[in-house]
């Protein structure tokens, strides 16, 4: 193994050695928001220059850079820059190396180089500190540590510089970096092409183009479009700041703020998550103890009475369960070429299965009492087509797994109904086509109830 840049081999970065569908590295894709990613290229060039020009006010620095910003923008920003200067003084003598550098991790016999990034390097007496600037909460993984340390020569570090909070975090070395990358590069190319839909899907600048989530028209890559999930859509109906600040903006959840859920819906997302895990482990009993033994105790015996209501309902109706979290949706284009626009609408079936007849069943697995399905429906109405064909009725099978004994309302999805719930869902996401994705404000919000539940409700607050 050498460990050198060579230009003729096959470029494969981390994040698709690490990705599950292989399709979402290749091929078109849509022009879809890039607030993050735009953030945190003002912020480094905001650093870069308060580095270069040591004696010019803050004041000045800011508005250089952030004046032409919305304020709640301008405001993430200068707060993500506070917090650089503040936990991660560079002494004036140091060196600083602005450009950003790439370390390689060449692997010749498999015809790949994998590339990792750093965003500064500090150099002193005591070493070369190399600084990776994040302004999301993702730390780097194993896979890039490995890639970067691979390369890396002796008196250098690597940190993670986590903006958003002022933490400084050191990446270690991975235990065997060398084998993690050859087994990550020969699975790799052993993965073949094909689509694979799982729940990175939301985050893919694919969805309305690699076919998972089909569009009743060819969707040009000049097309802007948004990833949202049933839940937004459903949260549509209240507000569209919410939405909009999920999937357009990326505006940081309130720090230090937990959703205040209800103990219910709490519970509701531990059981799905026990199902996640246990449904396709070989021993499910095994799987389930497992699980358990990692909840709090005042959950245990509740979340046993509903795992096993589900499988009494899986034995009673004679399914067979294929997989978890599956998910369907539809891509919902207006307009045309560059005036396009358009919205990828993904929902994540609980469970995907097969009745004793072979034929295939969604089961949703309902830790509540019964509520408007509508929206649900509807997704599932048209977003099944592609897994069980045009013409097969998409079967739902809702498992109220609390009720004594536990109930299961069937619901048959004819393709008959499949244009009217395209054309529901249309008129709903048509809000998203509107969006200034340069302006976080602009979405509007609207209070009520739910306003309790929302991970913004404290910034949302304070731009009013
Ligand atoms: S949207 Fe999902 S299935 Fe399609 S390419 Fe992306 S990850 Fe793969
Ligand atoms: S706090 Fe209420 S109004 Fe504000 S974004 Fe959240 S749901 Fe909308």
């Amino acid at each position: 193994m050498a460990y050198r840049a060579v230009a003729n081999l096959r470029e494969v970065s981390v994040a698709e050695l690490t990705a599950a569908c292989p399709a979402a590295a290749r091929g078109a894709r849509t022009r879809q928001p890039a607030a993050q990613l735009e953030r945190w290229r003002i912020l480094r060039d905001l650093l870069v220059d308060a580095w270069v020009n040591r004696d010019a006010p803050t004041e000045e620095l800011l508005e250089r850079h952030l004046g032409v910003l919305s304020r709640l923008e301008a405001d993430l920003i200068a707060r993500m820059f506070h917090n650089v200067r503040r936990s991660f003084p560079v002494p004036d003598s140091a060196e600083i190396d602005l450009e950003g550098r790439r370390f390689w991790f060449d692997a010749e016999e498999l015809g790949a180089t994998v590339p990792a990034s750093v965003t500064f390097s500090i150099n002193t007496d005591e070493g070369t500190e190399h600084v990776r600037l994040k302004t999301g909460r993702s730390r780097t993984t194993d896979a890039e540590a490995a890639v970067l340390w691979s390369a890396a020569e002796d008196g250098e570090t690597f940190v993670d510089l986590m903006a958003s909070t002022g933490e400084v975090e050191e990446i270690a070395a991975p235990p065997d970096p060398e084998a993690l990358l050859t087994d990550l590069l020969e699975e790799h190319s052993q993965r073949g092409s094909g689509v694979r839909p799982g729940p990175a899907c939301v985050w893919c600048r694919r969805a309305a183009t690699c076919g998972a989530f089909p569009s009743d028209r060819p969707v040009s890559s000049r097309a802007r479009t948004v990833n949202v999930t049933k839940t937004d859509v459903e949260a549509l109906e209240s507000c569209h700041r919410r939405v909009a600040w999920r999937r357009v903006h990326g505006v940081p959840r309130d720090d230090g703020e937990e959703i205040d859920m209800g103990s219910s819906l709490g519970q509701g997302r531990l059981f799905h998550a026990l199902v996640g895990a246990a449904e396709g482990a070989d021993d499910l009993r095994a799987a389930v103890d497992t699980f358990l033994a990692g909840v709090p105790p005042s959950e245990v015996a509740e979340l046993r009475l509903m795992w096993e209501n589900h499988r009494r309902l899986i034995d009673e109706e004679g399914l067979a369960v294929r997989q978890t979290e599956f998910p369907v949706g539809i891509t919902l284009i207006e307009g045309e070429g560059a005036e396009a626009v358009g919205t990828s609408v993904i929902a994540f079936l609980d469970l995907t299965a097969r009745d004793a007849t072979g034929a295939p069943v969604a089961i949703e697995l309902k830790t509540g009492n019964p509520t408007d399905h509508v929206i649900e429906d509807d997704i599932y109405a048209v977003g099944l087509r592609r897994w069980i064909g045009p013409d097969t009725p998409a079967v739902i099978h809702r498992h109220y797994v609390r009720w004594d004994p536990p109930t299961c309302e069937v619901v048959a999805l004819g393709p008959g109904e499949v244009e009217a719930a395209a054309e529901r869902l249309r008129r709903r996401v048509r809000p998203i086509h509107d969006w200034d994705w340069d302006d976080p404000l602009q979405p509007a919000y609207a209070e009520g109830p739910w306003c309790n539940g929302c991970e913004f409700r404290l910034t949302c607050r304070a731009y009013r």
